[in-house]
């Protein structure tokens, strides 16, 4: 059986050696030969290796051959200690702020990393179906640092990712209360780009980091543990107090069972949450049902930084507007299958008498409302 197999590997071997495969054919190379050469014969080395073939005899190609692999393990085997030695990683902050981080990486750490960030970016929500105007198109290369920044968050996590990132790690944010007052000037919308050459970062910055923007500590505290630090005028701490929640672990898990996930209109992330003060605490806010909603991060930011509006509209209603201030469309649930008396007369007659035409294959809600679950599932049992 191996006898034959190694006949097969020999065969294929030679059809990308012709000079070696002419020799054989004519009857100049025994197959002991042949089989020790095709090892490590490449059309670059298959010269060198039938001049030897040609003055030695089979156990001189055998050993040559085995004595070359040998050194090629070798090579590999220091090549991987040199990986090894050389790994680093660097980083260091850009003039704006951001973090540059620059890693070298044996191979097989790399590979872990890729593959890290490939299942991190297959998860990011990027193409759900939110209204135009919400998510832009986004590179490979900024998705794979929204991965970067989510396998770092899934790390820190020692609880469910659906929980609020209060529960799973810290990172501290220096805020003076007067920062997380201030929101936005009211004619200017929080995502407009303001120049800030020297901004002072005694407003809030990140701790052992750079400066971060006023409105970025506001969204950071939205969902956040807090310890307030009093200080005399000398900077020096006079009093801490008792770590406390922004939104206290009851309402939370009932913020929770309400929302199911991100409100945004057509966002379906469940995963990585946070808890978000329509009308901010630091603002005088409550901390209550009413006043919150579940936003996943990319949402949440857009609302804080990126200028987007959300606010409790007629009726206790969520209303969530872009930044032109036009409201945007809200997904509405889909009646639940469990409603209906007749669950085939209830799709048929949804389905029936339908003319083809160039909209046909447009999707009927396309606002990007929410998959009605009850309805997908009932669907299979009707
Ligand atoms: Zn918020
Ligand atoms: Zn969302």
């Amino acid at each position: 059986m191996h006898a034959a197999r190694e006949k097969v590997r020999v065969a294929n071997a030679l059809a990308e050696l012709p000079k070696m495969s002419e020799r054989f054919k004519r009857g100049e190379l025994s197959y002991s030969k042949v089989r020790a050469m095709t090892r490590i014969a490449t059309t670059d080395n298959e010269d060198y290796l039938l001049m030897i073939a040609r003055h030695g005899t089979a156990h001189h190609v055998e050993k040559l051959v085995s004595q070359y692999r040998r050194c090629v393990r070798l090579q590999d085997t220091i090549n991987a200690n040199e990986q090894y030695k050389a790994r680093e990683l660097h980083y260091h902050y850009d003039e704006n702020g951001s973090l540059v981080i620059i890693a070298t990486l044996p191979a097989e750490q790399a590979a872990v990393i890729m593959k890290a960030l490939d299942r991190a970016m297959d998860s990011l929500d990027t193409n759900a179906d939110v209204p135009a105007g919400t998510s832009e198109h986004e590179s490979i290369s900024t998705q794979r640092a929204d991965a970067l920044a989510q396998i770092a968050e899934t790390y820190l996590n020692t609880s469910p990712s659906t929980t609020s990132t209060a529960d799973r790690y810290q990172v501290v944010v220096h805020v003076t209360p007067q920062t997380l007052k201030e929101g936005p000037p009211p004619d200017v919308p929080a995502g407009t780009p303001q120049k800030h050459p020297n901004p002072d970062p005694n407003l809030s910055h990140i701790e052992h980091a750079p400066h971060i923007a006023a409105e970025t500590s506001r969204r950071i505290a939205c969902d956040c543990s807090i310890i307030k630090l009093t200080e005399d005028e000398n900077a020096q701490p006079l009093s801490i107090s008792r770590k406390s929640r922004s939104i206290p672990p009851s309402i939370n898990r009932a913020l929770r069972a309400r929302d199911q996930g991100c409100r945004f209109p057509g966002c379906t992330s469940t995963e990585f949450i946070d808890g978000h003060h329509i009308k901010h605490w630091a603002d005088g806010g409550e901390t209550s049902l009413e006043n919150l909603v579940q936003l996943c991060r990319r949402h949440h930011r857009l609302v804080h930084e990126g200028g987007f509006g959300c606010e409790r509209g007629v009726g206790g209603k969520v209303v969530f507007r872009d930044q032109r201030g036009e409201v945007l469309a809200d997904w509405f649930r889909l009646p639940s299958i469990a409603d209906e008396k007749n669950t085939v007369e209830w799709i048929e007659a949804r389905i029936s008498d339908v003319d083809i035409d160039s909209e046909t294959c447009v999707p009927l809600t396309s606002a990007g409302e929410k998959m009605d679950w009850n309805l997908a599932v009932g669907h299979l049992f009707a």
